[in-house]
């Protein structure tokens, strides 16, 4: 245990009682987000996200994290006790130290994305987790004197005390991919310092698309790559409030819309997925909340760590989609009358196409956990390779399993009929007819069914789904390098054992 993790944990309170739990409800969020300057622009500023159709939607889903931890029968994986204030707080502002902490973040994460597909708060907490093995790391260059850790230990207090749900801003605008960051035509495609003073610095850039971006009370802003020695200015790690002047959020894919129907899925219908472009002109950021500034060297690290811990919360989260996607496809398959042989095909084969999926990834997730290292700061760190196979796989398999469950549902649910008719007098006895399949299933129910695969599969939110589990966490690419390098070392003990097999000394 490092010397400043002893520190921290003197100044821990004994205190066990409920009395000393730092624990927003759903409500209070809403509060706090109503109180907020007005700088989020859909088509027009947006005096208050609460008040807005669509983003009020995003903000139930990050309401349910806030429920879940209120609720006695989750507390245990949804909270946990903080070495910094001796105080029990939510599990997304809590910085894993044990695998048996590992274990819980993983249950939490699975837990939220059973009921809301994308709990949306994995990316700001995943930055808090970067930055606190990222800080420390740079600390323990001596030759560049910085004291960014225990300026963070006090930031992640504040967010604690006050149970903040912070937006992580990692992937910038980028611009010109053949061109390196110094030379972009538009300077602000990277977010960069413009100025320093006494008290702090100024910068401007563009995050785009950041999660929870427009109903976030707060922004922590990591280098999203490794830069060169003369892009000091781009090496820059900090947080402010996300109403702070010079910035203004936009609010991304307009098609997404909230569902209202009543046969409408719930993903849609009670949440929905919404991010924003953050726009940085000039914003100021006292040095108390500045964790990396000019030190280069360490930017890929910081972008590592963030992407190794994202990519092992999606370990968690996707094999509660892919079970999603098993169950409707199973479920459409019994009311269609197709499982079992139909013609040429067999629904069992395709189904297990689907269900393995969940299986892999979360066996992805358990390794990743079982080959977990301490590291120097005190938190524990999943293991990348696995961490990233657990990604690659889930963004592999998620548009297999898509095309597997639009095969199995044919062509119904995107040719259904307006659910207003189902109840029609004179026209819904007509319109039902086309539901007459399997004995039992009542149209009602067949026609909930169809929506819920549409929404998945062929909809605006389908879509936004699809490509997150693309490109959300970094690139394919990005993964393979890791998972490759992380290999290395086996690959020459592969050789070895070829060698030895074939004979050759
Ligand atoms: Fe969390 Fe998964 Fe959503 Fe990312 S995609 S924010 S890991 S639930």
């Amino acid at each position: 245990m490092t010397k400043l993790k002893v520190e921290v944990q003197k100044n821990c309170s004994s205190d066990t009682t409920e009395s000393s739990e730092t624990l927003k409800t759903p409500e209070d969020y809403r509060k706090a987000l109503s109180k907020m300057k007005a700088n989020i622009v859909k088509d027009k500023l947006v005096r208050d996200p609460c008040t807005d159709k669509e983003l009020d939607k995003g903000i139930n889903v990050v309401s349910v994290s806030y429920e879940y931890a209120n609720d006695p029968k989750m507390k245990d994986f949804m909270t946990a006790k903080s070495p910094l204030t001796g105080k029990t707080v939510h599990r997304y502002n809590y910085i894993p130290q044990s695998k048996e902490d590992l274990e819980k973040r993983y249950e939490m994460i699975n837990t939220l994305a059973k009921e809301t597909f994308c709990a949306q708060r994995c990316v700001g907490s995943d930055a808090l987790y970067a930055l606190f093995m990222g800080t420390f790391l740079v600390d323990q260059d001596k030759t560049l004197k910085t004291d960014y850790h225990p300026r963070f230990l006090e930031y992640l207090k504040y967010v604690q005390e006050n149970d903040i749900a912070p937006a992580g801003a990692i992937t910038d605008a980028k611009g010109d991919r053949s061109i390196a960051p110094s030379d972009q035509p538009e300077r602000d495609s990277y977010v960069h310092v413009v100025e320093k003073t006494e008290k702090g610095v100024y910068v401007s850039g563009i995050k785009s698309p950041i999660t929870m971006g427009p109903y976030a009370e707060e922004i922590c802003v990591l280098p999203g790559r490794q830069f060169a020695s003369h892009e000091k200015d781009f090496a820059i790690a900090f947080a402010v409030p996300a109403d702070a002047e010079g910035i203004t959020r936009f609010v991304l894919s307009p098609e997404v819309k909230a569902l209202e129907g009543e046969f409408s899925a719930c993903h849609g219908k009670k949440y929905l997925n919404k991010e924003a472009m953050i726009v940085f002109e000039n914003v100021f950021v006292p040095w108390e909340r500045v964790f990396l500034c000019g030190e280069y060297q360490y930017t890929g690290r910081y972008a590592d760590f963030f992407a190794t811990v994202h990519r092992f919360s999606y370990c968690a989260c996707k094999p509660a989609v892919f079970d999603l996607l098993s169950g409707a496809a199973a479920l459409i398959s019994e009311y269609n009358g197709t499982e079992g042989k139909y013609l040429f095909s067999d629904s069992k084969g395709k189904l297990f196409e689907i269900l393995k999926n969940s299986d892999m990834i979360k066996g992805m997730g358990q390794a990743a956990i079982k080959f977990a290292k301490e590291t120097e700061s005190g938190a524990v760190l999943p293991d990348p390779k696995y961490a990233n196979l657990g990604k690659f796989i889930s963004g592999e398999q998620f548009p297999k399993a898509i095309s597997i469950l639009q095969d199995m549902a044919g062509n119904l649910p995107v040719s259904l009929p307006h659910e207003n008719l189902l109840q029609d007098k004179e026209y819904g006895p007509k319109v039902k007819k086309v539901f007459a399949r399997k004995e039992g299933v009542s149209p009602e129910d067949h026609y909930r069914l169809n929506e819920l695969i549409r929404t998945i599969a062929a909809s605006d939110e389908g879509g936004l789904l699809q490509f997150g589990t693309r490109h959300g966490g970094g690139t394919v690419e990005v993964e393979k390098a890791t998972i490759y390098t992380q290999s290395l070392k086996k690959l020459q003990e592969c050789k070895k054992a070829a060698r030895r097999q074939a004979g050759i000394e």
